[in-house]
């Protein structure tokens, strides 16, 4: 058995010849049949799923759980009841032949829908009208199969010798169930009854065959022994539950065959899939994305993780695990670089999320990664500033608000930015000057805004007139405070007049 390169726990069901390796469905790319491999884009050998399957002892809990379901149990109820009914009623020998014929064939045209239905992959028990057709004719073939091997046997004792004999009883006892699932598989005698293709089915599932062999003959000791313990006390009750019981048993029994079919069903030459939640919904683009980065990560192909990251933050801005991951691997991997790249996308995703308790604690994080980062937005600024402020955290804040109307000359909330610098540098010990000038300037940032507002207002009545070309304002050295800031503060006034002379 193959296990999956990316996980290692788990069956593999795909192949790829380029690569070497071997896939669990999760790891492949499944958006087009056939399914591709994330790595090289090659197509891919589909195992199967008998691969993965599990042995069947490891199942017996769910084989026994596989009868248990309505529809089987009342069809084993009606058959028990049926058949005692027809050793009862030994006057109307016909009658009772006919209904003890009805039960057993019903039971057993089941039992092969059963085997057949699990060697496909399905690990459901059928629904009891899906297989009530043609159980009689079953039945007799069935019991003309076990008649020709009996004689057989017995002719083979008689004319050469019981030795030889036995030997072949021997082979046939243990070729049954092999014979048995040859016919549930085809419905046609002389196949079933062919030695070399029993011979080869037993083969080809090797060990495991001995053991179901044993398992069914512990199976129907133990019916004889319920007979033995009940019988003599209420024979017809005794009947009735023996009946059930092995009728029971006999569905478990088929069902564990098929199993064996679909678990190899590699080395008998077929492929089937296991659907135990019926149709499994196919996966989501954002699922196999997410699927393919796991794997290209764990071949350590950063690049293509990257470029796979930037492709999902466009295609998925919703979608939490993609920006959860990415900033987590930045973080844990320390890419500066990257980070300082990624990390306005980041705290904008957390505020288009709500999480606004994580972005501060965010903030910080891409800072120690990226030390001199800053967002690229003006609003994120404004507003980490004054969840900072609120933190305590001045010096941070502060850092955020400076020189902003330089950056963002154009940000209508500049006037609230630098009042609320001013707010922060008051709180300040000895910064009380600065704080004073920030205020001024906001003052004078809000009375630029109603301006500015104005004109707006008297360029939409009139034509547009085309935007004046501002003159770079004069750049005084930065001031540098006691605490260790550098504040820009840059009086507004020729920008102003600039704009008005225009
Ligand atoms: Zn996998
Ligand atoms: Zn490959």
């Amino acid at each position: 058995m193959h296990y999956c390169k990316y996980h290692p726990l788990d069956g593999a069901t795909y192949f790829c010849e380029q690569c070497n390796v071997h896939q669990c469905d999760h790891c492949v790319d499944d958006a087009q049949l056939p399914a591709r491999c994330f790595v090289c884009g090659h197509h891919l050998v589909s195992l199967g799923s008998g691969n993965q399957a599990e042995p069947f002892w490891r199942r017996l809990p769910e084989a026994f759980k596989y009868p248990l379901n309505a529809s089987s149990m009342s069809l084993i109820v009606i058959t028990s009841i049926a058949s005692v009914m027809a050793m009862l009623m030994p006057f109307l020998w016909i009658l009772a032949l006919a209904l003890y014929l009805f039960a057993a064939g019903a039971l057993l045209k089941y039992s092969f829908t059963c085997l057949e239905r699990t060697a496909m992959g399905e690990m459901k028990a059928p629904d009891v009208m899906d297989a009530y057709q043609g159980g009689i004719s079953l039945l007799l073939q069935l019991v003309v199969i076990t008649i020709i091997l009996g004689l057989a046997v017995g002719v083979a004792a008689h004319f050469l010798g019981p030795a030889i004999g036995g030997l072949l009883g021997f082979i046939a006892v243990i070729s049954f169930p092999a014979i048995l699932i040859r016919f549930a598989q085809t419905e046609n005698m002389l196949e079933a009854m062919n030695p070399f293709a029993a011979l080869s089915l037993i083969g080809a599932i090797g060990l495991p065959y001995g053991l179901l062999m044993a398992f069914i003959l512990i199976m129907m000791t133990s019916v004889g022994l319920l007979h033995e313990w009940i019988g003599q006390l209420f024979p017809a009750v005794s009947y009735v539950l023996q009946s059930m019981v092995s009728s029971y048993y006999t569905l478990v029994a088929f069902h564990l065959m098929g199993y064996m079919l679909f678990q190899y069903q590699d080395q008998l030459g077929y492929s089937a899939r296991i659907d135990e939640d019926e149709e499994l919904p196919k996966r989501e683009a954002a699922d196999r994305l997410a699927a393919q980065i796991q794997v290209l990560l764990k071949e350590g192909d950063y690049e293509r993780v990257v470029t796979l990251y930037y492709q999902a933050f466009k295609q998925y801005p919703n979608d939490a695990r993609f920006f959860d991951q990415f900033f987590e691997l930045l973080y844990v991997c320390k890419k500066t670089a990257l980070m300082a790249d990624f990390g306005t996308s980041y705290l904008h995703f957390l505020n288009r999320k709500k999480r606004l308790d994580k972005l501060t604690p965010g903030f910080k994080q891409i800072r120690v990664i990226a030390p001199d980062f800053l967002p690229d937005s003006p609003a994120l600024r404004l507003q980490l500033a004054s969840l900072l402020k609120q933190q305590g955290d001045s010096a941070l804040a502060v850092k955020l608000l400076n020189a902003m109307h330089k950056q963002y000359p154009d940000y209508a909330e500049l006037p609230q930015a630098y009042y609320l610098l001013s707010d922060i540098l008051g709180q300040m010990p000895a910064m009380q000057a600065q704080a004073d000038k920030c205020r001024q300037m906001a003052q004078q940032l809000e009375k630029v805004a109603e301006r500015k507002k104005l004109e707006a207002a008297m360029a939409q009545a009139e034509p547009a007139i085309p935007a004046a070309v501002k003159a770079p304002g004069r750049r005084p050295p930065p001031t540098v405070t006691k605490s260790g800031l550098q504040l820009e503060l840059v009086p507004m006034e020729p920008v102003a007049t600039n704009e008005k002379a225009e």
